[in-house]
């Protein structure tokens, strides 16, 4: 019988994980893919809004700035890819300086630091590349930019280090209440908690369904990427958005924590899960970008992608109790800013929990903090003496992103371990750069199967099925047969 039993591990779920592993709660986090992070939460913009979109009042609003303050401090504690860059929304037009001055006056009300509106000369000056035609520009220099998958996988990994318990590959299929709490259903099994908070990202309404509540619907919706090689990495050196409107942010220009660019998202109703391309799509991102950022050169794309956002039928974040089951919580209807609000979003749900009778005494084993060695930020001494170390680091397996075998071996061997090319991709970056994945791949496959002590056969690129090897070309003979 856990304590509490979370449904999925992308952001929400992992923030709320690693929180509660601060204290002595016996937790579980289920996950019905083989890895955390690996749906919204691998597939969005990375940014960490500095809070001046959400309407005041809102738990958007709340969550986002909280978020954005505590996000800084959890990636130095956990040595997670984080960069405070700061943002501009750019305005072209007298109607957009309305809109640039009610975000300004939003933020302020939400208690966004820093914030100011820059007139074109010092615009131009701070970021040269922008286009001639914009004129001035909401500057906000708290946003920042963060490896997102990371931010769930470090939170999952110290949590696991704390005590608590993930289940991967497991399907929440059914929950039933009882009188001590809940049985749930999984492709696993059953798992008995007393406590369920429903972190289920666009399957949310599905789960909340399983125990009668009917009072949302998530209407899923996609945003499509270009990611650009790190030759346009340095492009731009903010955020830089465009004057938000009635289906998103717009379309976004901005650096990655990993030196590349990436240009996106547009906004489409779609299904759960279909993270599909198209062209029209790509087509209009690629024009709403060259209107703020005129030189792009998409032919440095090395990768389209696309992420769905959990837009709720309630026009807010629906995080609380549940309305027709005791016991049962949401954190649910999570579209952006959910990744800065994740880890502000869980804090508040302990608390919830607590007011609803969870003990919290002080967890000895939970530590907070994580080191990760990176090869290629290291300075000649440093790789040296990370080479005497271990010998593994002298070995280079993906060298668009200069990743060694000592990192991946590390990766294979932390407490939430990736099982999958993919997972140790978005663990230590092979695979990433421009060749994404060609030269290093099949390299990366067999230090799977050699660290895990599985058949190569075995290994899949990403999620469970998602087979590499699917069997031999040519009869392979042993040496002395005929
Ligand atoms: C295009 C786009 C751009 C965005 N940009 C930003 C941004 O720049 N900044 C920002 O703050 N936010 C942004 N967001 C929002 C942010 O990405 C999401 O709010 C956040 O990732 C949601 O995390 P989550 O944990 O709620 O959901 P998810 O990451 O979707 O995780 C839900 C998990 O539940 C699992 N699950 C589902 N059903 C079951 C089941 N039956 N049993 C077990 N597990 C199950 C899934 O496999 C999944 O892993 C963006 C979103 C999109 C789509």
């Amino acid at each position: 019988m856990f304590d509490v039993a979370i449904i999925g591990g992308g952001v929400c779920g992992c923030s709320l994980l690693y929180e509660l592993s601060r204290y002595r709660v016996n937790a579980v986090l289920l996950e019905k893919e083989n890895d955390v992070g690996v749906a919204t939460t691998k597939a969005n913009s990375a940014i960490v809004h500095a809070g001046y979109d959400p309407e005041p009042g809102t738990a958007m609003a709340r969550y986002n700035v909280e978020g954005n303050r505590i996000i800084e401090q959890l990636c130095h504690d956990l040595d997670i890819l984080y960069k405070k860059i700061g943002s501009f929304v750019l305005g072209f037009s007298p109607e957009d300086r309305a809109m640039v001055e009610k975000l300004y006056q939003r933020g302020i009300e939400n208690g966004v630091p820093g914030l100011r509106i820059v007139e074109k000369e010092e615009l131009h000056q701070m970021e040269p590349s922008l286009a001639d035609e914009a004129l001035f520009a909401l500057y906000a220099p708290s946003a920042a930019v963060v490896n997102p998958w990371e931010l769930a996988s470090a939170q999952a990994e110290a949590a696991v280090d704390g005590g608590a318990k993930v289940m991967l590959d497991t399907e929440v299929k059914g929950i039933k209440k009882t009188a001590e709490g809940f049985t749930i259903e999984t492709s696993q099994g059953q798992v008995k908690a007393r406590f369920v908070v429903n972190a289920a990202g666009t399957h949310s309404d599905r789960i909340a369904e399983m125990v009668g509540d009917h009072s949302f619907r998530i209407v899923p919706n996609r945003g499509e990427y270009f990611l650009l090689d790190t030759t346009q990495g340095k492009l731009v050196q903010h955020v830089i958005f465009q004057c938000p409107t009635k289906v998103g942010k717009g379309v976004l220009v901005s650096p990655t924590v990993h030196g590349n660019l990436i240009v996106g998202p547009n906004a489409e109703d779609t299904q759960a899960d279909d993270v599909t391309t198209t062209a029209e799509g790509l087509q209009k991102v690629r024009e709403a970008a060259l209107k703020s950022v005129p030189s792009i050169n998409f032919r440095d794309s090395i990768r389209n992608f696309a992420g769905i956002r959990a837009v709720a039928t309630k026009d807010d974040f629906i995080v609380g109790p549940s309305e027709s089951c005791d016991g049962f919580f949401h954190i649910a209807g999570i579209k952006s800013p959910g990744l800065s609000s994740a880890p502000a979003i869980a804090r508040d749900v302990v608390r919830m929990l607590e007011s609803a009778g969870l003990a919290l005494g002080e967890n000895p084993k939970f530590t907070g903090q994580r080191k990760v060695l990176r090869f290629k930020y290291l300075d000649a001494k440093g790789r040296g003496e990370a080479i005497r170390q271990n010998p593994l680091y002298g070995t280079i397996v993906c060298r668009c992103e200069t990743v060694t075998e000592g990192e991946i071996v590390d990766a294979l061997h932390r407490s939430l371990a990736p099982r999958s090319v993919d997972g140790i991709k978005r663990r230590c970056t092979p695979g990433m750069g421009r060749c994404q994945g060609g030269f290093c791949g099949p390299r990366v496959q067999t230090i799977i199967a050699r660290e895990l002590g599985i058949p190569k056969e075995q290994v899949p690129l990403d999620r469970a099925g998602m087979k590499i090897i699917l069997g031999r070309t040519k009869e392979h003979k042993e040496a002395g047969e005929s």
